[in-house]
């Protein structure tokens, strides 16, 4: 049946595009042309769909490229990092234009703790006669953007200050297999200086990781081989990183809970007394060992000095000369002073009441403060952002209402820890536990390739958004969307320094439009995590190298990212869609007969591996996969009623609701109590990708059988909750 659907829906969008682009796509044109038929669309949970379309056509006509491109410029004209005063001057710009569209605007401060780099120094100090002194300063021969005395040094927040001087040992990506390997080798990490290359996973795990095998201070770079010349060509010439290049970036363990670091679990406002918050010395986010990133030009001294034995060859990046493991003979001094305070961060807000739903809010944010710049991380997810403001601002003065309330938000402190979203989020765990939804955008564009992520509950309520919006590529962002995942698209890469998470699920399910799965990395985080609200993840990427670094700024984006400004019309319109359908929807778009079928999909990879990894020991799966598989049914019942659209749907809509609550799970995950989604947690050992069935997952991981029986009974419980909230439902 979805196939049907698909089919026309594509046949038509064939012969709508051959009438959009009739006319050549002149400068005049403000981008592609966008209007959709009543009749030919899958639109979930509406009972008077051409009204929601006509609604959808007058938004999807506002979404101005030439206007994303003028909020561009003016939000990152300065570096902007959480808490300074040019960051404060975003807030506001962003302000005025929720308020402009009529929103009820509110800039949310919260006292959090940040670092800000006072010294940051690496200085080899052996072999005899080698020197390197640094960092040293990102240049390039020519970028407008460089030369600004407020770009900080490359550093790492969270950081502690710290001073070691020691031998050097290489760990490939610093994952627990790349230390295991160390081991093999014979080579001792304990007291050593490790220095790892960025990639593969979050550089906070990297850190975790060294901390756990002893390592006295950590180093992470920039392979040429992961985002640089191996690549393609470096920026200026194209879109990889150059030499000087660092990527900046928070190692703070945000797999043990995100966030301000001495507020676990309640929110930073300014009057929280001091006495509420753990002192940082205790804190299970912040790391203990230093740890600062560099260059590939300032790393390649180091790494060219490395005795030892021959690095296994996988490992071998991709500068110019053979890569061996260590210890030594190079050696390094790694000084950091940071500057840790408690500084001021601003989150903007912007309401819109709902009038029939009005406590089940729609939340959706892009995060607003940038190590440097920031053009497509995150300020080209901002500019989008604010053309859906101002679309919605154009229905607004039309006489249009919501239902349901819409919360646009502008986090800060991201890069730091998902900050601002998670004060926010625990600041309202109590109306959040009504929300219908947060819609997340980071990255909004760094590339053509279009990109999502969710719960299984709205993988097809993604898709059906995809199919109304038009890709400047011609058809639909879901035409093109299915066509990069085409087997033959080619080495259509994303990597790891996006920032995004758009992976294969697990699942296969509809593999030829994949939909990922949230793992952590973004704002989402508290959301989905911490307080059961179903999430989404959208992006659209390309090649980009100069993540994190000075670099990625308004040159870079007009000449690589998006010239044209089309990606970022498409990303607010799609941004715009998610908003209006579940703010208007008169049932809740979920399916939980997928959400069903993925859970039973990762509970059989997860009992093959338990079988694997314990033999005849292996546990009794028995109970989860039945809830599952109960979970499954009873959304198939529900979804046939919710297709009905019944004439009261506040019922429906809270036993929808509710049954993703359902799913969290009281106690939290085993030593990390505040993450409490039984589906789904960042990786202890991945960080970015997501674990799924953590709790059972990651006992097995350990090769922990007490441990495994015990949270595949906690997963069934949760299992069984959200079906019987289901299931009461008559
Ligand atoms: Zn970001």
């Amino acid at each position: 049946m979805k196939l049907l659907c698909t089919l026309a829906l594509s046949l038509f969008m064939i012969a709508s595009r051959v009438r959009a682009f009739d006319r050549p796509p002149a400068l005049a044109t403000p981008g592609t042309e966008s209007k959709q038929p009543a009749e030919s669309l899958a639109i979930s949970g509406f009972r008077d769909i051409p009204a929601e379309v006509a609604i959808e056509n007058k938004f999807l006509a506002v979404p101005d490229p030439k206007l994303a491109e003028a909020h561009l410029r003016t939000l990152t004209q300065a570096p902007h990092i959480a808490g300074s005063p040019e960051d404060k001057a975003t807030a506001n710009y962003v302000a005025a234009k929720f308020r402009e569209a009529g929103l009820d605007t509110a800039i949310v401060e919260y006292k959090v703790w940040l670092n800000y780099p006072s010294e940051i120094r690496v200085d080899m100090t052996a072999p005899p006669g080698v020197e390197m002194h640094g960092p040293r300063p990102e240049h390039v021969d020519d970028d407008p953007f460089q030369d600004d005395s407020r770009i900080t040094p490359g550093f790492n927040g969270m950081s502690p200050s710290g001073d070691v001087e020691a031998d050097v040992v290489y760990a490939n990506y610093g994952s627990p297999d790349d230390f295991d390997k160390l081991k093999e080798l014979n080579v001792d990490v304990r007291g050593k200086i490790v220095i790892v290359r960025y990639g593969e996973n979050f550089r906070g795990v990297k850190a975790f990781v060294a901390q756990e095998r002893g390592a006295a201070g950590v180093i992470i770079y920039s392979d040429p081989k992961d985002d640089g010349y191996y690549r393609g060509d470096a920026y200026p010439k194209g879109p990889w990183r150059p030499a000087s290049g660092v990527q900046r970036g928070s190692v703070g363990f945000m797999f043990q809970f995100p966030g301000d670091p001495t507020t676990p679990g309640i929110a930073s406002t300014p009057l929280l007394p001091d006495s509420k918050r753990i002192s940082p010395a205790d804190s299970a986010e912040l790391p203990r060992i230093p740890v600062t990133p560099l260059s590939y030009a300032d790393a390649s001294p180091i790494l060219e000095h490395l005795g030892g034995p021959l690095s296994p060859r996988e490992w071998q990046g991709a500068l110019p000369f053979t890569y061996h493991v260590g210890p030594g003979p190079a050696k390094v001094r790694i000084h950091l002073k940071q500057d840790y305070q408690y500084r001021t961060i601003w989150d903007v807000t912007g309401k819109v009441p709902g009038t029939s739903a009005p406590d089940e809010w729609v939340v959706a944010g892009n995060h607003r403060d940038a190590w440097v710049y920031g053009a497509v991380d995150p300020n080209s997810g901002t500019a989008a952002l604010l053309e859906t403001v101002h679309g919605v601002g154009e229905l607004l003065k039309s006489g249009w209402k919501p239902k349901r309330t819409i919360v646009f938000a502008s986090w800060d402190a991201e890069e730091e820890g998902l900050i601002g979203s998670t004060e926010w989020g625990e600041d309202h765990a109590q109306e959040l536990a009504n929300a219908a939804a947060y819609f997340n955008m980071d990255v909004a564009v760094s590339g053509k390739k279009f990109g999502a992520a969710g719960v299984p509950t709205l993988k097809e309520f993604l898709r059906e958004i995809a199919m109304a919006v038009p890709s400047p590529q011609g058809g639909t962002v879901f035409d093109a969307w299915k066509k990069a995942n085409e087997p033959k698209a080619g080495s259509s890469h994303t990597p790891e320094s996006s920032g995004s998470n758009y992976r294969m699920p697990a699942s296969g399910l509809h593999a030829d439009v994949p939909v990922g799965d949230l793992g952590s990395g973004s704002d989402y985080t508290v959301f989905l995590q911490h307080l059961g609200v179903p999430s989404t993840d959208i992006g659209s990427t390309g090649d980009y190298g100069v993540y994190h670094s000075a670099f990625d700024n308004f040159a870079w984006f007009k000449k690589f990212g998006d010239p044209d400004f089309l990606y970022e019309q498409q990303m607010a319109r799609v941004y715009g869609l998610e908003v209006l359908r579940m703010a208007n929807a008169d049932v809740l778009p979920y399916n939980y007969e997928d959400y069903g079928k993925e859970i039973l999909i990762y509970l059989d990879a997860a009992k093959s591996k338990a079988q694997d990894k314990f033999g005849d020991k292996a546990p009794n799966f028995t109970a989860a996969l039945e809830g599952a598989r109960h979970l499954q049914e009873a959304g198939a019942k529900i979804l046939q009623k919710q297709r009905k659209i019944p004439q009261d749907p506040a019922r429906i809509n809270g036993k929808l609701r509710d049954a993703e609550r359902a799913l969290l799970i009281p106690e939290g995950l085993p030593n990390r109590p505040w993450y409490r989604h039984a589906i789904y947690a960042p990786g202890q050992y991945t960080g970015y990708a997501a674990v799924v069935i953590p709790g059972v997952n990651e006992a097995i991981d350990r090769g922990d059988l007490r441990r495994t029986e015990e949270q595949i009974a906690v997963l069934a419980a949760a299992l069984n909750r959200a079906l019987i909230v289901l299931e009461q439902y008559r």
